[in-house]
């Protein structure tokens, strides 16, 4: 079996200033660049400066407004075969559509995000529109990821918090990934536990958690791309996505005004902790308090009636992916410590 990782790897401060020589050192001269609605206004004339100081061609440019399958093959089919790479400057959203192309075309992708929302900028799976509906598809975990922490620094700082919410997740996705193993005996990788378990334990031990602080965002963007190779390593999502996964992605189907994903997997993954009586709960709690997730989370709460119908749909999500929600009476467990949780009714209201 043989296993990708991120070859290209550059977190730090002005990144952007530098992609051309990146591309360069990779051989890349010829690239597609795709970016996010509203990101080419704010970033393509550094981005121009650089690979034109690199003598890189840009072959197509793109601006990416919707991730549906259709929309990537039909834009994909558009890009010229003399295109070597693929870049994708912005959110989760052109990330996601130029990891599903790049896989189509079976050619490389950089992600270079603008935000840390998600893990989704170094994982090898993609989230699309398929008839209308949200999909994980298979994609290849990107080849390149270059991150410029001012950038990230000066982005709304809910990305950050989501980003933070979608890391400490990692506890609870590894407590059911084993509750699924003891249950069903579903395959357990312990390499891509040890990943990502190091993953979320390097944030939690890091002194400084601010989110202003470039160092810490560093360190959260180095997390997130092993949390991303764990999923590579183990051919699976389980590494990076448990129950709280599920009532997230419950939450975007029940939901009449979704939030960001790492907000409403942060919130789930404080509730799932508690009810997988998780040893690091009290860590999960402290790890959101310091870095300023909850504060944020209180002034802007999930709706308490829509997460309580999205725990009730979420073993729906997807077949047989066994969780703690599987186990008998803790559905209605759950949906009690969501309705009588004192500290918890900061987050849902
Ligand atoms: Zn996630």
């Amino acid at each position: 079996m043989e296993i990708s990782t991120p070859t290209l790897l550059r977190i730090k401060p002005n990144a952007i200033h530098k992609i051309g020589k990146y591309l360069r050192k990779e051989g890349f001269t010829r690239v597609a660049l795709f970016y996010g609605e509203g990101l080419k206004e704010l970033f393509s004339e550094h981005i121009t400066i650089s690979l034109d100081s690199s003598e890189i061609t840009v072959i197509q440019e793109e601006i990416v407004v919707s991730n549906d399958i259709d929309n990537i093959f039909r834009q994909t089919m558009s890009i010229p075969g003399s295109v070597q790479a693929i870049v994708a400057i912005g959110g989760g959203k052109v990330i996601d559509f130029s990891k599903y192309a790049a896989f189509i075309l079976q050619l490389p992708i950089i992600s270079v995000p603008t935000s840390i929302s998600n893990d989704g900028f170094a994982s090898p799976g993609a989230s699309l529109v398929v008839n209308g509906r949200r999909k994980s598809m298979k994609a290849n975990i990107p080849y390149g990821v270059i991150v410029d922490t001012e950038i990230i620094k000066n982005s709304p700082e809910r990305y950050t918090y989501s980003g933070i919410g979608d890391l400490i997740s990692n506890y609870t996705a590894i407590y059911d990934w084993k509750l699924s193993y003891d249950a069903t005996r579903e395959y357990v990788n312990d390499f891509a536990v040890l990943i990502s378990t190091n993953a979320v334990e390097n944030m939690v031990n890091y002194k400084n958690k601010n989110i202003a602080d470039l160092e810490f965002l560093r360190l959260i963007c180095g997390c997130l791309v092993m949390s991303g190779v764990a999923m590579e390593v183990s051919r699976s999502s389980r590494p990076a996505s448990g129950s709280e996964h599920l009532i997230s992605h419950a939450y975007d189907h029940v939901a009449a005004r979704p939030s960001l994903h790492g907000l409403q997997v942060g919130v789930a993954t404080f509730a799932i902790s508690w009810l997988q009586g998780n040893k690091e709960h009290a860590t999960i709690k402290e790890v959101l308090e310091i870095t300023g997730f909850i504060d944020y989370v209180t002034k802007h709460p999930l709706d308490k009636e829509d997460f309580i119908k999205a725990i009730r749909y979420a073993p729906n999500i997807k077949e047989n992916y066994y969780t703690i929600l599987s186990a008998k009476g803790k559905l209605e467990k759950l949906i009690d410590f969501v309705k009588t949780d004192g500290y918890f009714n900061h987050l849902v209201k």
